[in-house]
């Protein structure tokens, strides 16, 4: 019996990095689409950013414009002062010749503003750009380990399925009838370790006479809480 509680450990063991391997094979498509999501995100914020610039680059020489046509017209009324004739007009003019100074006054410090702004904005917008330089390194290094790992864990799979039919070919019928059993209805666990008196299972004490008689692995028994086959292996 203690052989063939040894060889069903030895397939669980088998199992496990069977169950494991799957688990892989079904997160790598997640995690590859999660990638893509991701660096779609910080691409459309960064095309966000730019459009933003663009946008007050844009009002920031139509107010530049603004302040020519501005400047020009004063420069006209300059002119037109040579050519009055009365003080009151005179004075109506210069008025609005300053009227027309302050706006432009105005504009200017418009332009200056949104420029400062620009300059800000295109601060963050490059380290963005080294943000997404930096992920889009990382993911393909990471897609490139995953596509790797897909490739080769079909492989991996069928040579660990092999081996542990090879072990269950050779216990009793009835105890691998009992393996695929508890293993289906045991999250894929049908033997397990014990430890300090703990079904490693199902993290129940088991009664201290029962664990002296599992840690000799003369007889085939089963946990009283989970009722997987308990298995005694020091230090694994
Ligand atoms: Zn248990």
């Amino acid at each position: 019996m203690e052989r063939e509680l040894e060889t069903l450990f030895e397939a669980q063991k088998i199992e496990t990095l069977i169950m494991e391997d799957e688990r892989k094979l079904l997160r790598a498509p997640q995690r590859l689409k999660q990638m893509d999501e991701e660096l779609l995100a910080v691409r459309q914020k960064i095309e966000k950013e730019k459009e933003i610039i663009d946008e007050l680059e844009k009002e920031r020489r139509k107010k530049e414009k603004e302040l020519e046509v501005e400047k020009e017209k004063i420069k006209k009324l300059e002119v037109r002062l040579y050519d009055v004739k009365t003080n009151k007009e005179y004075q109506a003019l210069l008025k609005e010749i300053e009227a027309a100074k302050e706006t432009n006054d105005r504009t200017e410090e418009d332009v200056l503003v949104l420029m400062e702004k620009v300059e800000d904005l295109k601060k963050d917008y490059e380290s963005s750009h080294v943000h997404l330089k930096e992920i889009e390194r990382q993911s393909e290094g990471e897609r490139a380990v995953i596509e790797k790992e897909m490739k080769s864990m079909d492989e991996v799979i069928a040579r660990l399925t092999q081996e542990r039919d090879n072990l269950l070919s050779v216990v009793s019928e009835n105890l691998r009838n009992m393996y695929r059993i508890l293993k289906e209805g045991r999250g894929g666990i049908a033997v397990t370790n014990v430890k300090n008196g703990v079904c490693l299972g199902c993290n129940m004490n088991i009664p201290p006479q029962l664990f002296i008689e599992v840690t000799k692995n003369k007889q085939l028994i089963q946990c009283p809480s989970c009722n997987r086959i308990l298995f005694f292996r020091e230090n694994d």
